[in-house]
C-alpha cells in the first residue's frame, strides 16, 4: 500500500498549489513531487486552520481580477478565513452540489424551498443554488427563520424537497400545530439537512431526527460539508453516511499518529481539495472526527463515506474534572418535545475552568420537566450546569441569528 501511486488528480493539485500559492511555496520543503506514493505523500506537512487564518491572502493562487466570489468560513471555531472562488470554482461548485442532490434521488422538475442564508459571503446557500440550477430543477429562496412565510409557500408553490438546518424544521413542525397545518397533506418529500447532525454514531437516527419523524413523514437526508473544501458528503438512499465526490476531494481519515484508520474506525478528516483554483487545500486538517465506512454503499456506490461529526478536536469541554463534547448536551435537549429552543453558553471562571450555562425558555423554569432535564444531566453528564431563563422570543433570535448560517445551539465565550 505505502508505496501505491497517488492519483494523478491528486499530484496535479500539489503540483498547482506548490506553483501559485505563496503559502505552498514555503510549506513544502521537499520538492518536485513527481513519483509521488501514497507513503511519500503522507509525510507531506498538514495545513492547519491556523496556517489559513495567518496567512489567508498567502493560499491565493490567481490575480485578484481572477476571483469571481469571495466566501468566507462560517467562524464556528476562530476567525473567520476568506476563500476564493475563480469562474472554474463555481462550476466545480455547482457540479459538486448537482451530484449531491442526485444521491438524494433529486431530479429535473423537483422544487426546493432554500431555508439557509444565500448572502454574507455564505458558501452553502450559493452551492445549493448553483446546483439546483445545474440539475435543472427550481428554487424558492425564502432563507432562514419566518415560519409563517415558510409555510405560506409550502402551501403557495407546493416544493418538493426542503434545504434546512434540522432544529429549525422542528420549529416549522409546531407553528404547523398552533396554525392547524397538517404537515403530512403538503407538497414536501424530503429535506436535506444541513449545519446539524441527525444521526447517531451507529447511524441510527439521533433524537433530533427522531422528533422530526415523530410528526412528520418526509425523508431526511444528512450532508457534512465546510467552506474550505467546497464540496459536499451527502447521503444516498441507503441513509449508510454521506458520500465522498471523489473527482472533488481527496479524503484521509487519521488518527492521533497520523495513520490511516480502518473501515468503521473514528479519526480526524483530512482533505486535499482537487480541481480548485482560487484556494486550493493540501492535507487541510478540518479537525471534525467521524468515522469511515470504506467498504460498497448498498446503493452499489463504491465511494468511502463518513458518519455523523462527533466532535470537533477544539470543542472538548472540560467541566468540573468531566470532558464533555457539545453533542452529548444537544441529546438531553433535544430528546424533551417540551423544549423547542435553547442555547448554552461556556466560558472559563477565573481559575480558567470551563462553565457550562444552558438557556433556557422561562415557560420551563417551574414545569416539571425541569427536575427531569437535572436527573438527566446528573446521568449523562455527570454535572449540573447552570440555567439561566429567558423569554421565548428573546431566546429564538439569539439562537436563529438572521446573520447566521446555522442556529447558534453553543458559543464558547
Ligand atoms: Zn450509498
Amino acid at each position: 500500500m505505502e508505496n501505491s501511486p497517488i492519483p494523478e488528480q491528486v499530484v496535479n493539485a500539489i503540483h498547482y498549489a506548490a506553483k501559485h500559492a505563496p503559502f505552498y511555496q514555503k510549506h513544502f520543503s521537499t520538492r518536485p513531487f513527481e513519483e509521488l506514493t501514497t507513503k511519500s505523500f503522507r509525510a507531506l506537512p498538514f495545513t492547519t486552520k491556523e496556517d489559513l487564518s495567518q496567512n489567508n491572502r498567502d493560499f491565493l493562487c490567481v490575480p485578484s481580477d481572477q476571483i469571481a466570489e469571495y466566501v468566507t468560513t462560517s467562524g464556528t471555531s476562530g476567525k473567520p478565513v476568506t476563500i476564493y472562488l475563480t469562474k472554474n470554482d463555481l462550476r466545480r461548485l455547482a457540479k459538486n452540489e448537482k451530484e449531491s442532490f442526485e444521491l438524494t434521488g433529486a431530479k429535473a422538475g423537483d422544487l426546493f424551498q432554500l431555508m439557509t442564508t444565500i448572502d454574507k459571503q455564505f458558501m452553502a446557500g450559493l452551492a445549493y443554488y448553483l446546483g439546483v440550477q445545474e440539475l435543472n430543477a427550481g428554487m424558492i429562496r425564502i432563507g432562514p427563520g419566518v415560519p409563517a412565510l415558510q409555510w405560506n409557500s409550502i402551501l403557495e408553490n407546493k416544493p418538493t424537497i426542503l434545504i434546512a438546518v434540522p432544529s429549525f424544521l422542528v420549529n416549522l413542525i409546531d407553528y404547523a400545530k398552533q396554525n392547524g397545518i397538517d404537515v403530512n397533506q403538503t407538497s414536501v418529500r424530503a429535506a436535506i439537512c444541513i449545519g446539524e447532525p441527525i444521526r447517531e454514531e451507529d447511524l441510527s437516527e439521533n433524537v433530533l431526527a427522531r422528533r422530526i419523524h415523530a410528526d412528520w413523514n418526509i425523508e431526511l437526508f444528512s450532508t457534512y460539508a465546510s467552506t474550505e473544501m467546497g464540496a459536499a458528503f451527502t447521503e444516498c438512499t441507503a441513509h449508510q453516511g454521506g458520500h465522498l465526490n471523489e473527482d472533488l476531494i481527496y479524503l484521509e481519515v487519521l488518527d492521533d499518529d497520523g495513520n490511516a484508520v480502518s473501515h468503521g474506525e473514528k479519526g480526524e478528516i483530512v482533505i486535499t481539495t482537487l480541481e480548485t483554483e482560487g484556494t486550493p487545500l493540501i492535507r487541510y486538517k478540518t479537525g471534525d472526527v467521524a468515522r469511515i465506512y470504506s467498504e460498497p454503499c448498498s446503493c452499489g456506490r463504491t465511494s468511502p463515506r463518513i458518519g455523523p461529526i462527533l466532535g470537533r478536536k477544539n470543542q472538548m469541554i472540560k467541566f468540573k474534572g468531566t470532558t464533555i463534547f457539545p453533542p452529548s448536551i444537544y441529546e438531553i435537549f433535544d430528546s424533551r418535545s417540551e423544549i423547542s429552543c435553547y442555547k448554552i453558553e461556556v466560558a472559563k471562571d477565573y481559575l480558567g475552568h470551563d462553565t457550562i450555562t444552558i438557556l433556557l425558555e422561562n415557560r420551563i423554569e417551574h414545569s416539571p420537566v425541569m427536575n427531569q432535564i437535572i436527573e438527566d444531566c446528573k446521568a449523562k453528564l455527570r454535572v449540573v450546569p447552570h440555567f439561566v431563563f429567558l423569554e421565548t422570543d428573546y431566546l429564538r433570535s439569539q439562537v436563529f441569528k438572521n446573520h447566521m448560517r446555522k442556529p447558534e445551539k453553543i458559543v464558547f465565550k
